[in-house]
């Protein structure tokens, strides 16, 4: 008898759902989800986006990759609280069974405890251990570059660009992002930017990030779906010019 022939493994394909993508969504930050469904595409890999908005319960079952961008405080006061009554707990599923959970400046604010605007103070849902208090100083803002090491090897760099009143300081079970090359960071004083606690990961680099920095975006896809081995490679004279510029705008 002839041995049957193996059945093909099925072809892998990144969920994304995208929290609140009308509001949290400036400097481009929808190009991070475009970037992302390129990617997959470009490599025969499945591809879905949903979003969902005020009021929508949050399944943490049915996404690979969770991802909330950043938003003006108005904006941010009104996701606040739909995040914490209505999304915490799904959100909490989905980071517990191995999803990974992005956040950009607003977004990467609420994903830790609080975001304090003087007297008020907006809870965020915890899942970073950080807290962000609103200064009466400066924004800071322009470009940034920080240096990060998301595995081994030599550290790789993200350049963005950011924009954000709010300044945000580590607890201890928060680790940074990255180290602050250029720009201002978390907070413009200890150097840090953005943290990271396993799978959750808050930046204030807008830009948008991902078009600005394919590995990352790489990083992301290959992690939420758990491929041990490397993505294909892909053609990226495009995106590694748009990474060197990034940098060069930041002075690196
Ligand atoms: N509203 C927040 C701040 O100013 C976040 C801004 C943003 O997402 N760019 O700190």
């Amino acid at each position: 008898m002839p041995e049957p022939s193996p059945t093909p493994a099925p072809a892998p394909a990144l969920r994304v759902c995208a929290l609140y993508p009308d509001l949290m969504n400036i400097y481009a930050d929808r190009g991070n989800l475009l970037m992302l469904e390129r990617r997959c595409q470009w490599r025969g890999i499945g591809f879905s986006l949903q979003g969902t908005g005020l009021g929508s319960p949050l399944s943490g079952q049915e996404a690979d990759l969770y991802y909330i961008g950043g938003g003006q405080d108005r904006d941010q006061r009104l996701c606040a609280e739909d995040l914490r009554r209505v999304k915490a707990a799904g959100l909490t599923e989905a980071v517990a069974r191995g999803a990974v959970l992005l956040g950009v400046c607003g977004g990467y604010q609420l994903l830790g405890h609080s975001y304090a605007l003087g007297e008020d103070v907006l809870a965020g849902v915890g899942l970073l251990d950080v807290r962000t208090v609103r200064s009466d100083g400066p924004r800071l803002i322009g470009n940034v570059a920080i240096e990060v090491s998301l595995e081994d090897g030599p550290p790789q760099v993200l350049a963005g660009f950011e924009n954000h009143g709010g300044r945000t300081h580590l607890g201890p079970d928060a680790q940074p992002l990255g180290r602050v090359l250029s720009g201002y960071g978390n907070n413009g004083v200890d150097r840090f930017e953005g943290a990271r606690a396993g799978r959750v990961i808050g930046t204030y680099l807008h830009g948008p990030l991902l078009p600005k920095n394919a590995w990352f975006a790489d990083w992301l896809i290959r992690t939420a779906l758990n491929l041990g081995a490397p993505l294909a490679p892909l053609d990226d004279r495009l995106e590694e010019a748009a990474h060197a510029a990034a940098r060069r705008a930041a002075g690196r």
